[in-house]
C-alpha cells in the first residue's frame, strides 16, 4: 500500500469488520472474504450473522423506537443528528468510496461523486426530518375538529443490492430516520464494507444506540428472515424483481409488514431527429456505461427515429470506443469492473445471445482483458427486435440495444413494451414531443435532454413490476410513516340517549 495515500493501491491484507447491534459491535464465528473485482485480491471479511444475531437486532431496534429515545426527539434534534452525519461524511468521504470502489469494482472517481450525492441526502434528510407534518380538517362542521398526524411507522429492515452500496443505503437511511423510525439493515453480502462504516458515522453523528442496526450475512438465510420477521414494521428492499416477490410472500405469510420495493428496469432512452445528436450519444453512451450498467435505471433500450439512426448510431460507436476501462482505484477510470463472477457470466452469456439471435454488433461484445479482475466492453446491438432476450431481459451490464421508429406512437408503444417501468428520457428539441413522450410513458424517473440526473429532493420509485412506493425526498419520508386520523369534539356532545 502506498504510505503517504492509502486509497490508491488495494489492502495487502483483507479488513475484518464486526456487525452492529445497539450501538456495539460484535464479532462472529464464521466469515465471508471478499476479493475486489477489478483486482482479484481479498479485501474485506465480514460476518456471517445467524438468525439469533438477526434476532438481537430487531429486539434492539423494537426497544429503541418502543422508549421513543429517537422518535421522541423533535424533528430539529433529528435533523441535527443527520447534520453531524454529513459533516462527518464529508470528512471521510475519500475513505468511504475506496472501499466502495474495492468492493463493487466502481471508479474511484465515481464513487466520490456518490458519496457527495449521499451527503447531499443528509442534509435533505435533516430538512426534511424538520419540515415532517400532517394535516388538518376545518370543514367537518362546528362542533368537529380533525387532524391528520404523520408517525413513525416503527421498526424497518432495510435489503440492498451491490451495485450501489452506499447510495442505495443513503437515498433511504437519513429518510428513515428523519421519520422517527429505528432499522436494522442487511446490505448485500459482497458489499458489506460501507454500510458498517455508516455506523460509525452515526454513532459519532450523536444517533443514539439501537436505532441504526447493521446485520451481514447471505439473502437466503438473513435476508429471508428479515422478510418473514413477525416483530419488522416495514420492510424497504431494493434488488431483483424475483426477491421482490418473495419478499412479497414473506409480509403476506408473517404479519403483512408494509413494502417499499425497488427492482429491476429496463428503461427506454427515446432519440428524435430533431435532438441535439451529439449530446443524445452523449447521453446514450453515459446511461449504459456509467456503473458498468449495473444500474436499475440503465438506459439499456435505446430507441431511435429510422430516418437518423444509422447516423446516430455511428456517432455513439465513436463515443461508446473512447471509454475509459480500467482498473477502478486509477482515477481517469470511467468504466470499472463487473461487480460478481456471476454477473460477469451473465452479462457475457446475454451478448452471445444477441449474436446468436440475430442482432448486429457494433461495438465491444466481450470481455477486456487487464490483466486482473474481470471487465467487459461497452457493448452496442444494432437490428434488434423487441422479441429478443436482449431486449426485454433486464441484463444489468454494459449491453445497449437500438430498435428504430417511424412516428412519436410507435415511440412511445416500443417505450412501454416491457413489465418494467422504473425510468426513461427523451431527447428533442420540439417541447411538444417532450411534454407528450414524458406523460405518456409509464415509468417513475423521467428525463428530458439529459439523463440519470436529479438530487435527493426527488422521489424515486418504479411503475409497474419495478416496484411499490417511493424513496427520497418528503415522499421518501414519509413512506416511513403512519397516517393517523385524529377527531376531537368541540363543545357539548349531543346525546344518543335522551
Ligand atoms: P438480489 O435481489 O439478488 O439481492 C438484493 C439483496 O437481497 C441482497 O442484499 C441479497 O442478499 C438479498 N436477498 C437475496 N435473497 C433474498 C431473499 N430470499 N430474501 C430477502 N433478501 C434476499 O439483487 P442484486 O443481484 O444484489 O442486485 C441486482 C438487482 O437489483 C437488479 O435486478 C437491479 O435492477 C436491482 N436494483 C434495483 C434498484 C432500484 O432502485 N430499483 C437499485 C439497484 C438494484
Amino acid at each position: 500500500m502506498d504510505q503517504n495515500n492509502p486509497f490508491l493501491s488495494p489492502p495487502t491484507a483483507a479488513r475484518t469488520f464486526g456487525f452492529f447491534v445497539d450501538g456495539q459491535w460484535r464479532e462472529g464465528g464464521e466469515h465471508f472474504e471478499r476479493a475486489s473485482p477489478g483486482h482479484g485480491t481479498p479485501v474485506t471479511r465480514t460476518v456471517r450473522c445467524s438468525v439469533d444475531d438477526l434476532n438481537a437486532a430487531v429486539c434492539a431496534a423494537r426497544n429503541a423506537f418502543e422508549d421513543r429515545r429517537w422518535s421522541g426527539l423533535s424533528g430539529a434534534g433529528r435533523g441535527g443528528v443527520l447534520l453531524r452525519a454529513a459533516e462527518i461524511l464529508r470528512r471521510r468521504r475519500d475513505e468511504i468510496a475506496y472501499w466502495e470502489a474495492l468492493e463493487n469494482g466502481k471508479p474511484i472517481a465515481q464513487a466520490r461523486g456518490e458519496i457527495d450525492h449521499c451527503i447531499a441526502c443528509f442534509e435533505v434528510g435533516a430538512g426534511a426530518a424538520r419540515m415532517l407534518h400532517g394535516d388538518s380538517f376545518n370543514s367537518l362542521g362546528d362542533d368537529l375538529f380533525g387532524m391528520v398526524l404523520r408517525e413513525p411507522i416503527g421498526v424497518v429492515g432495510l435489503i440492498t443490492p451491490w451495485n450501489f452500496p452506499f447510495l442505495i443505503l443513503c437515498e433511504r437511511v437519513p429518510f428513515i430516520l428523519a421519520s422517527g423510525c429505528t432499522m436494522v439493515v442487511k446490505p448485500s453480502e459482497v458489499t458489506s464494507a460501507t454500510t458498517l462504516l455508516l455506523a460509525e458515522v452515526l454513532t459519532e453523528a450523536g444517533l443514539p444506540a439501537g436505532v441504526y442496526n447493521v446485520i451481514t450475512g447471505s439473502g437466503r438465510v438473513i435476508g429471508q428472515a428479515l422478510s418473514e420477521h413477525p416483530d419488522v414494521d416495514m420492510l424497504s428492499f431494493t434488488g431483483s424483481t424475483a426477491v421482490g416477490r418473495s419478499c412479497v410472500h414473506a409480509a403476506a405469510d408473517s404479519n403483512f409488514k408494509k413494502l417499499g420495493l425497488e427492482l429491476g428496469g429496463k428503461n427506454p432512452i427515446i432519440v428524435f431527429a430533431d435532438s441535439d445528436l451529439e449530446d443524445a450519444a452523449d447521453g446514450a453512451a453515459f446511461g449504459i456505461s456509467f456503473n458498468t450498467g449495473q444500474c436499475c435505471v440503465s438506459s439499456s433500450r435505446l430507441i431511435v427515429e429510422r430516418s437518423v439512426a444509422a447516423e446516430f448510431e455511428k456517432l455513439l460507436v465513436e463515443k461508446m470506443k473512447k471509454i475509459r476501462v480500467g482498473d477502478p482505484l486509477d482515477g481517469a477510470t470511467q468504466v470499472g469492473a463487473i461487480t460478481t463472477e456471476a454477473q460477469n457470466a451473465t452479462i457475457l452469456d446475454y451478448i452471445a445471445r444477441g449474436k446468436a439471435d440475430g442482432a448486429t454488433l457494433l461495438t465491444g461484445g466481450g470481455a477486456v482483458d487487464l490483466g486482473r479482475g474481470q471487465y467487459i466492453a461497452p457493448t452496442l446491438f444494432s437490428g434488434v427486435s423487441r422479441d429478443m432476450a436482449i431486449a426485454r431481459d433486464e441484463i444489468f451490464g454494459p449491453v445497449l440495444c437500438s430498435m428504430h421508429f417511424d412516428t412519436v406512437e410507435d415511440a412511445i408503444q416500443l417505450a412501454n413494451d416491457t413489465v418494467y417501468g422504473l425510468a426513461a428520457s427523451v431527447w428533442t428539441k420540439n417541447i411538444d414531443k417532450a411534454l407528450t413522450v414524458s406523460r405518456r410513458v409509464r415509468a417513475g424517473r423521467f428525463w428530458v435532454n439529459t439523463i440519470m440526473a436529479g438530487g435527493p429532493e426527488m422521489p424515486l420509485g418504479g411503475f409497474k413490476q419495478s416496484g411499490w412506493g417511493r424513496e427520497a425526498g418528503i415522499y421518501g419520508v414519509e413512506e416511513y410513516t403512519q397516517v393517523k386520523s385524529v377527531h376531537v369534539e368541540i363543545g357539548k356532545r349531543t346525546h344518543w340517549i335522551a
